[in-house]
């Protein structure tokens, strides 16, 4: 085994690590090592094909449909330089204060969030799309949400020359879309700090991390030969996403009892929803993400997004087969979609744990209330297709696959809820958060409210599995919040965390 030494290394890349790299970057200058270790790949240019299923074996775990346990739903998250910010759509949304009090967690305030989130939307060249780049599939959703008297806002999104190419989640052929992979990253490097990619830390040992470089056949070589790496390290950074993170503590020999560790896993469960016009409509041509409807978040926990997904994807999340299937995919030209985002809550039995070999597996149960959400949204959403003049709607508890505009007074009885089974209706999910919470002490939390792990002070977790409860909106500009937190007390501790 080869021996490495740096006084810092973070271990992922995404929008926790690109984060804490970047804000620790000025300690390089004062000669502090700093190492990224990041188990993906970092693609040439010339490889964001935009070809769905070469992208997202390329890009996703499990090609993006990791099962949990019990199978009932899948889940995507990235394995790249700049994690899931490289798959992520871009849509910059700071945390509502209300959030945050909910969390409950003495010493995290709102205004400190909000404050560091201004900084990231900068940053990250955040601001509202040109209304001639919207396309039809947005602007039937805003349209329509306003005749029925929603409340509906556009997304602030972080792009610098989109094209419209509508690839956002299969990692922009562009260059357009601001990840950590644009932005973040290159400016650590710049000033110092090493990325090493293809990179799988196995464990962390007493300061020390243990990690495999790998050598793909696609994307740059990594700065490392491949093999089995030992490097010592005065402050481990963990930012492996709320999946990993929680699993690569779990398999560490780590001098600390951490009963909560891996627990309160939330992920905001997702329904796409699919509803057909009789004409062709601008959809996978344009910005896919546009607008957001939240007149629902509170009063039935479930939060309405535009959104539209690729040929593969949409046919996954159809409920049904055969002829009526085959009559939607084959006319992705005609399809308008609503991504439906539930609220759920933080509950301990809901958590990552680890297989006999160490690899992550997902607790996690659609509740009851949960499934009642995703069944009041199904209704919400035909209405809304139908407002914005859908000739049919696919609602996946149905009690027929397709319903027709003619059959829109009769919703109530068309859509069901004892047809909303978990493994015959399809729920995803694409915000993973929780599994190492901040919080006050070990029985329920992981870190303190600065990402340390209670009790060993030279490790800590930045990342989105720092989450107590949901983030009620889309997470990566929090994540980037709790990262900068992060940062900022390992920066100001310098002085004894990087002793000799
Ligand atoms: C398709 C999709 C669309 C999304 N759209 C949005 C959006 O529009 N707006 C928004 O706010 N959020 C969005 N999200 C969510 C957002 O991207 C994530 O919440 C965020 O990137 C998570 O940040 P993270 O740092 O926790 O993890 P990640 O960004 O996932 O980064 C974790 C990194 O750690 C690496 N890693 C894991 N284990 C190891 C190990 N053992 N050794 C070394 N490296 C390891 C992984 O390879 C990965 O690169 C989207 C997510 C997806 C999948
Ligand atoms: S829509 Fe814009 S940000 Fe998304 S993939 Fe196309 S060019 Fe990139």
């Amino acid at each position: 085994m080869r021996e490495k030494e740096f006084d810092i290394v973070i271990v992922g890349s995404g929008a926790g690590g690109g984060t804490v790299a970047q804000e620790l970057a000025p300690l390089c200058k004062d000669g502090v090592r700093i190492a990224v270790l990041e188990w993906g790949p970092k693609l040439r240019e010339e490889e964001f094909t935009g070809r769905e299923v070469e992208m997202a074996n390329r890009l996703y775990f499990d090609g993006g449909g990791f099962l949990n346990r019990d199978r009932s739903m899948t889940f995507a998250f990235a394995r790249a330089y700049g994690g899931s910010t490289v798959v992520y759509t871009g849509t910059s949304l700071t945390i509502r204060p209300e959030t945050v009090n909910r969390w409950g967690v003495p010493g995290l305030f709102a205004s400190d969030l909000v404050e560091r989130s201004q900084k990231h939307l900068r940053s990250n060249n955040v601001h509202l799309l040109e209304p001639d780049k919207i396309n039809d599939n947005n602007r039937l959703f805003h349209d329509a949400c306003k005749k029925l008297g929603y409340m509906v806002e556009q997304f602030p999104i972080n792009v610098k020359g989109c094209q419209g190419s509508g690839m956002c989640n299969l990692g922009c052929p562009n260059a357009a879309k601001q990840g950590t992979h644009r932005v973040q990253l290159p400016a650590a490097e710049a000033a110092g700090v090493t990325v090493v990619t293809n990179c799988k830390v196995e464990r962390i040992d007493d300061h020390a991390v243990v990690a495999t470089v790998a050598n793909p056949p696609f994307g740059h070589a990594s700065a490392w030969e491949a093999g089995e790496y030992r490097i010592q390290a005065k402050v481990v950074v963990v930012s492996a996403g709320a999946i990993n993170s929680p699993a690569l503590l779990l398999r560490s020999r780590l001098p600390a009892r951490l009963p909560a560790l891996g627990r309160y896993f939330t992920c905001h469960p997702a329904l796409i929803l699919v509803a057909q016009h009789d004409r062709q409509i601008t959809n996978y041509n344009g910005h896919p993400k546009s607008y957001y409807c939240d007149q629902f978040t509170e009063s039935k926990k479930f939060l309405l997004e535009t959104c539209m997904y690729f040929p593969f994807v949409t046919a996954k999340n159809l409920a049904g087969f055969g002829e009526e299937h085959a009559s939607l995919v084959t006319r992705m030209d005609t399809l308008q979609m609503i991504l439906v985002l539930a609220i759920d809550a933080a509950r301990r039995e809901n958590r990552i744990t680890i297989d006999g070999a160490g690899n992550p597996v997902i607790d996690y149960k659609l509740t009851p209330v949960v499934l009642d959400s995703l069944y009041e949204s199904m209704k919400v959403c035909a209405r809304i297709f139908f407002a914005a003049g859908a000739a049919r709607v696919h609602a996946p508890a149905g009690r027929k696959f397709l319903i027709e505009a003619s059959e829109q007074g009769k919703l109530d009885d068309l859509i069901v809820r004892e047809e909303l089974k978990p493994g015959k209706v399809s729920i995803t999910s694409a915000h993973l958060m929780g599994g190492c919470r901040m919080g006050a002490g070990p029985e329920t939390s992981v870190t303190d409210i600065w990402g340390q792990v209670h009790g060993v002070p030279w490790l800590f977790v930045a990342d989105a599995s720092l989450f107590p409860a949901a983030a009620e909106i889309n997470p990566y500009i929090t994540i980037m919040s709790l990262a900068d937190r992060v940062a900022e007390r390992i920066r100001t501790r310098a002085a004894d965390l990087l002793r000799k």
